[in-house]
């Protein structure tokens, strides 16, 4: 391809609207533009590279046995009201895009797909002899994110690779996320990239197992924790760890276990408390009001008592409100604090924020206006394991000391809810701490088991010749995300490096300057070798000046460069590599046997620099 074709617009400089560098850099090198919010076009070099991982995809996955497919984007709410996720999608923070077809019934634009792909397996797979079947398909998905950003990276608009895998038993689903999960390590490093799997959170659905790939960047939304022995490692969403051993409380147990008052004025933090009495924070507990809302409207009080040297993890907390309560009132729709004000318009007394105990009364929601009257209760184990400690009294300015579960109020379910942190010691071996960075999710790997198969009634006939539901997998990779995690793991301050596995081009031969005979008649003769030797090439035939060309293909970042300067009399040429800028004068006539062999070692993904 020639450059003087390609559309090429470069920028000099950042466009305001990118904060991260690979965001930048694929504006700045005319890789993609910004047409709405979330909402980009994939130019003709970007679509290029998502070709190209779309191929690795592809070979990966088929050598797996799984089948290419492609279904719908418009899908019916119906199917959705049937898994119960219509709601949830689609009110409150729903992220699903959704119309109404001229006959008045409602669809939704896919975010993902195992509503339509497991009512269709419901119809197709009657029998476990048909069984394991492993779907996929490349496809762009609608997300009205909340908050689109980094390019790329969290679009609106954006492409995947989903596969949904059938089986007849959990063992069979058990063998199938095994091989997914080596089959996406293998996509990631052919791709180019140094990616980590984590323990993922598995939301509501319970017990199963789930792990996400990381492409380990400080531009990355997620925080990894992990151990330095590489034994363990998980999202800050779901991590677990050893927490700090508790100060024992001087004096202990006091007025039975009813605590002794103490009058605290205006010391409404842990710390304030802390400070003022000499208490260690490991020896209170703080006690949190919040409000959960469900989607057949109902409205649940949650009082959540930690440790006070505790932080809350809200992922852990939907998990365990949803277990409890959305059996009955349906998808969890968000956790919000409880305000002061929310409490007024409730037509309640105020709350004793910043001195509540665990003890606070039901009492205090009778005659809620739309509330439902009683606190669900739950507590950190950090918090249930405390023999004697400091808390709120549930009247302002005042505290319990030396408190007990039991004689104060009965011991609630005790979980884990607190977030595990950078430098907590490790459940698999206390020596290890766990440490973070940041890392930007490619893919997430899921054994569902029957969630969806139950709701949708998709069955089989198993060998003993009764029904059951299906069990199922799930597989996601965020094919145009992971493009531009490329380029966050592999940019200088010049511009893009792509892995030569998913760069573009493999070769750009820059023309020095085209007005000198020799020298564009060389360049013509090389471009069009490196097309018959089935080479990846462009040409920079333009008239721009030598150093701007430089420039440019530095920023579009192709992996070897192949200058046709001054030498180009005496049949000499430069060959330079990208990603090391390290040059090599050679003859022209050399060229393809000192580049060939490198390329086809890059391109196998075996690239060393
Ligand atoms: P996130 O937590 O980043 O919102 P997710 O867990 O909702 O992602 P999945 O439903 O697991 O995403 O989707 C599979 C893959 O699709 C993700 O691992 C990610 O790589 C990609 N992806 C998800 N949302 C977006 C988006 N808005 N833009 C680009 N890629 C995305
Ligand atoms: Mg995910």
């Amino acid at each position: 391809m020639r450059v003087s074709r390609l559309m090429l617009v470069t920028l000099r400089d950042d466009p305001a609207e990118a904060e991260i560098p690979s965001h930048k850099l694929l504006l700045r090198a005319g890789y993609i533009r910004r047409v709405g919010s979330g909402i980009y076009a994939y130019l003709p070099l970007l679509w290029r590279v998502l070709q190209k991982i779309s191929a690795i995809v592809r070979e990966e996955l088929n050598a797996t046995g799984a089948l290419e497919t492609l279904l719908p984007q418009l899908q019916p709410a119906e199917l959705w009201q049937r898994s119960g996720r219509w709601a949830g999608y689609t009110a409150g923070e729903g992220i699903m895009f959704h119309l109404e077809d001229r006959q008045g019934r409602e669809l939704g634009l896919g975010p993902t797909h195992e509503e339509v792909i497991t009512a269709l397996a419901g119809d197709l797979l009657r029998s476990y002899r048909q069984l394991p079947v492993n779907l996929y398909q490349i496809q762009t998905k609608f997300r009205d994110e909340i908050r689109p950003r980094f390019g790329l990276m969290r679009g609106r608009e954006f492409i995947m690779k989903d596969a949904y895998s059938f089986h007849a038993d959990e063992a069979c689903l058990r063998q199938t996320y095994a091989a997914m999960d080596q089959a996406y390590r293998r996509i990631f490093s052919r791709c180019g990239l140094r990616a980590v799997a984590v323990e993922a959170d598995s939301g509501a659905i319970g017990g199963s197992a789930s792990q996400e790939f990381m492409v380990t960047a400080d531009a990355g939304e997620d925080l990894i924790l992990a151990s330095a022995d590489g034994l363990y490692a998980a999202n800050q969403e779901r991590a677990v760890s050893l927490p700090g051993e508790a100060q024992p409380l001087t004096g202990g147990v006091r007025g039975d276990g009813l605590g002794e008052p103490l009058a605290t004025p205006g010391q409404s933090s842990i710390d304030d408390l802390c400070a003022a009495h000499g208490f260690e924070p490991s020896h209170t507990v703080k006690v949190l009001a919040l409000l959960a809302r469900f989607e057949d409207g109902s409205q649940h009080p949650l009082l959540v008592s930690l440790r006070g040297d505790q932080q809350l993890n809200e992922v852990k907390l939907a998990n365990a409100v949803t277990a409890r309560l959305a059996p009955e009132h349906g998808t969890l729709l968000e956790i919000v604090p409880l305000a002061a004000d929310a409490v007024s318009r409730e037509g309640l007394d105020p709350l004793p924020f910043g001195f509540m105990g665990p003890h606070l009364s039901d009492a205090l929601l009778a005659g809620a206006r739309s509330w439902q009257p009683r606190f669900l209760r739950l507590a950190d184990a950090t918090a249930t394991e405390l023999e004697a400690f400091v808390c709120g009294a549930n009247s302002v300015d005042a505290h319990l000391v030396g408190a007990a579960w039991g004689a104060l109020c009965p011991l609630p379910d005790s979980l884990d809810l607190r977030a595990a942190q950078p430098g907590d010691r490790c459940v698999h071996d206390p020596a290890q701490v766990l440490q973070a960075s940041r890392g930007i999710e490619v893919g997430h790997i899921f054994q569902l088991g029957r969630k969806y198969s139950e709701a949708l009634e998709a069955t089989f006939t198993n060998e003993a010749g009764q029904e059951e539901p299906l069990w199922m997998g799930c597989y996601g990779i965020g094919v145009s995300r992971l493009a531009q995690a490329a380029v966050e793991q592999h940019h200088d301050g010049n511009g893009i490096c792509w892995p030569t596995a998913i760069a573009p081009y493999e070769v750009i031969v820059v023309i020095a300057n085209v007005a000198d005979e020799p020298q564009r008649e060389l360049g013509e003769q090389l471009y069009a070798e490196l097309e018959a030797a089935g080479v990846e090439v462009l040409l920079d035939d333009r008239s721009e000046r030598a150093g701007v060309k430089f420039k440019d293909a530095d920023l579009l970042g192709i992996p070897w460069r192949v200058v046709v300067g001054r030498g180009a009399a005496q049949g000499q040429v430069e060959l330079v590599q990208r990603s090391v800028g390290e040059r090599l004068e050679l003859p022209a006539s050399g060229l393809q046997s000192q580049l060939l062999p490198q390329l086809q070692r890059e391109r196998a993904g075996l690239a060393t620099a």
